[in-house]
């Protein structure tokens, strides 16, 4: 029904990446109407991840659009706004982020503490928003070589070629560097692009110890079983959701 992550459940962390077997999944594909914003769970999503430590009756969501701005959720949880980067310094304050291939980045400072959930996919890679990320942690008291990171199942390189407009735009980013994130592709215009290893590298750059970000590598396009996979034609989503623990509970 859902993942779990072995590095943030050995530090205590509620968290969990669904499935597309966990229920009132079709609501998460639901879209954020910002004048009137409400998170997308249906009621039977919260018993669901109650086991997981996570309360959704608290939860902080974004609108997301596939940019790299970063904004605190409300207090006791909410709509942070459109931004594709949610941090909270609060306890047990779920952050959710709805992916269907692209990545989902949770980081942590449990000393400060402070948490932050990203949503990533090529245009945030480009924008910077695993940079961004590190920096708005940072800003509410976080040390990057503190940081613990998390990657949750998103397309694998073996599975994500892109064409010209996308090559364009990393290469402008990333001058001199991007092939190091490219293999070819079987199509003589397009590369297999490694967003993983991109977004390792991009936050090792920011200063994350490349010993603490935890990668398990599942490709959503590879495991229909398990996840969604917009690059297969699904419409439906995965919410990767993390939380600090309650105090008393570190
Ligand atoms: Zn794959």
């Amino acid at each position: 029904m859902y993942f779990t992550f072995a590095g943030l459940t050995g530090l205590g962390v509620p968290h969990a990446t669904t499935t597309r077997h966990c229920p009132g999944v079709a609501s998460f594909a639901a879209p954020i109407d910002p004048r009137a914003p409400r998170p997308p769970f249906g009621p039977e999503t919260a018993p669901a991840l109650r086991p997981a430590g996570l309360d959704l009756s608290r939860v902080g969501y974004a609108r997301q659009v596939h940019g790299a701005e970063a904004a605190p959720a409300p207090p006791g949880g909410g709509f942070a706004g459109s931004v594709d980067i949610v941090t909270t310094t609060e306890p047990a304050v779920p952050l959710a982020i709805f992916t269907a291939d692209c990545l989902a980045i949770v980081l942590l400072d449990l000393e400060t503490p402070v948490l932050g959930a990203a949503h990533v996919g090529w245009r945030g890679t480009v924008r910077g928003a695993a940079r961004a990320a590190v920096r708005a942690l940072e800003r509410s008291g976080a040390r990057a070589g503190r940081l613990r990171a998390a990657i949750a199942p998103s397309v694998g390189p073996c599975c994500y070629e892109v064409d010209e407009p996308v090559m364009r735009e990393f290469a402008r980013a990333y001058p001199g560097r991007w092939d190091a994130w490219t293999r070819p592709a079987p199509r003589a215009d397009r590369v297999m692009l490694d967003l993983w290893a991109a977004n390792e590298a991009l936050l090792v750059e920011a200063g994350v110890d490349p010993a603490r970000v935890e990668n398990p590598r599942l490709c959503t396009a590879c495991h229909p079983e398990l996840w969604f996979s917009y690059r297969r034609g699904d419409r439906g989503r995965l919410v990767t959701l993390a939380a600090l623990p309650a105090v008393g509970r570190r």
